[in-house]
């Protein structure tokens, strides 16, 4: 049998990219189709925009702050348009150079919407091909097949639904709405709290846990919790649901489940998201989904069509860019170079991008208490940082070391610069340090992150009850 492609990569987002180009690096044809958004949600709707925005969120309260250490710097106004188009432009330089890698790399480029009509074969809907379709191909072949289609923000069905945006829409807004109800405590919820209050809206953040952040570290969710309290600008209304959207003029209302109505300029669902898999004619290569829509794979990526694989958020893992790179990388290495790549996805670092962040990597003690008693270490303190400023904002850290192997299992930081040290203490986790590896370590003074190489005292041991 003979194909068009040794292999078709259906997403043009981090881990289809990156399937691609490596696929082509070890000498496979391949082609790669994307309807939208090359370089996938991350680059356009996800990670980069709301990073770039982040940084934006956090100059107001700098420039407070600077008067402690003898600024006379005055705070001024925040010009959303400004910071949208300088994204914006940000965005299509990166959608270029995805585009110019994929071509570097010999990668074949579709434009349109794909949709299986066997295992082999895929259709290309309204597809604008540069000069590889030449001829208005419409179908092509190949021996493989990678689904990396990624996953869309979940609108709650509740009545008045259509008067939510998601955050595919949050970074298009053509004014920074005043008022923002968001409803949902996980990290697009969290994060876009963050944004929207540091450059002066009035957030209303509903979230039906007592706590932000299900699956979290519980002391580290709290301290999240404490942390989001301290912050200006954001009202928590814990353990509430929506039941209403309505509208008023340009205003709207939220109604929530213990009849409390919040007046709003905007309101903003973070409530989770779903594979994309509509429209791909699945069913035509047999490829099975969970009741949840994921594309079911085992451990080497495989769907139930043996020459069609999934990577990403279409599937049932861990649903973050890193991962999904990871997963693509790995899937390219062992179809055309024989080769296994291993990621330690047990150890995967995460960050919520709030002010101060949070990054967590392994276990949390709930997590490890589950597998044997554990050595719980808490530091808590203001860093020097805020020793001059009016706010004091708290870093909190926790380790959580096995007691029987000594091994450190769970290591959680909120506080300044957290994402960019748990990346590197996440390496620490990954190859299986113990305790006393860390104390062998020496640490940078004066520095937050000494604290981690310094922690004496036990604070307490925990075991499951
Ligand atoms: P999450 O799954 O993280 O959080 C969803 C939130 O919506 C939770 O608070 C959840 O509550 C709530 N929710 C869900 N269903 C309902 C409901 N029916 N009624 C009321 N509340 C509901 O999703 P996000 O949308 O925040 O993010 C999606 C994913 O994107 C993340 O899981 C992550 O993988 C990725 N991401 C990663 C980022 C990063 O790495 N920094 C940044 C942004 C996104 P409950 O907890 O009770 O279920």
């Amino acid at each position: 049998m003979t194909y068009d492609f040794d292999l078709i990569v259906i997403g043009a987002g981090s881990g289809g990219v990156r399937c691609a180009r490596i696929a082509a690096g070890h000498g496979a044809k391949v082609a790669i189709i994307e309807k939208q958004h090359w370089g996938g949600t991350c680059v356009n709707i996800g990670c980069v925009p709301k990073k770039l925005m982040m940084f934006a969120s956090t100059f107001g309260d700098l420039v407070e702050d600077s008067h402690g250490y003898g600024w006379d710097t005055q705070k001024g106004h925040h010009h959303w348009q400004q910071l949208i188009q300088a994204k914006d432009k940000e965005i299509n330089r990166l959608n270029e150079i995805y585009v110019s890698m994929l071509q570097k790399a010999g990668v074949t480029i579709f434009r349109g919407a794909a949709s299986f009509k066997d295992a082999h074969t895929i259709n290309i809907a309204q597809s604008v091909l540069s000069e590889d379709n030449a001829q208005g191909l419409l179908n092509i072949t190949a021996k493989h097949i990678v689904i990396a289609t990624g996953s869309s923000p979940s609108i709650l069905d509740v009545e008045g639904k259509e008067h939510a945006i998601t955050s595919d829409q949050a970074f298009y807004l053509k004014e920074r709405p005043q008022r923002v109800s968001i409803v949902g405590s996980g990290y697009i919820g969290i994060e876009f709290a963050g944004i929207f209050a540091g450059l002066g809206s009035q957030v209303d953040l509903v979230y039906r846990q007592p706590l932000p952040l299900r699956g979290f570290d519980q002391d580290m969710r709290q301290a999240l919790h404490d942390a989001i309290a301290a912050r200006s600008g954001i009202t928590q209304h814990t353990g509430r649901s929506p039941v209403k959207v309505s509208k008023d003029g340009n205003v709207y209302q939220l109604h929530l489940d213990n009849g409390e109505v919040i007046e709003t300029d905007c309101v903003f669902f973070a409530t989770g998201r779903h594979p994309n898999i509509e429209g791909l004619g699945l069913e035509n290569a047999q490829i099975e989904i969970t009741k949840k829509k994921q594309i079911i794979v085992n451990d080497d990526f495989v769907t139930s069509a043996s020459n069609v694989y999934a990577i990403g958020d279409v599937i049932d893992k861990i649903n973050l860019t890193p991962v999904a790179i990871a997963q693509g990388h790995a899937l390219a290495d062992r179809l055309f170079a024989g080769k296994v790549r291993k990621s330690a996805y047990d150890a995967t670092p995460k960050a919520v991008f709030f002010y101060p962040p949070l990054a967590s990597v392994g276990l949390s003690e709930e997590e490890a208490e589950q597998k044997g008693e554990v050595e719980i270490y808490i530091s808590q303190f203001t860093s020097m940082k805020y020793v001059f400023t009016e706010r004091k904002i708290k870093t909190y850290i926790k380790m959580i070391v096995d007691k029987a192997s000594q091994n450190v299992v769970g290591l959680h930081m909120l506080g300044d610069d957290a994402p960019e040290i748990m990346q590197g203490f996440a390496v620490a986790i990954a190859a299986g340090l113990t305790k006393s590896d860390f104390d062998q370590t020496i640490g940078i003074h004066p520095s937050s992150a000494e604290e981690l190489v310094t922690l004496r005292q036990v604070t307490r041991t925990s075991q499951k009850s």
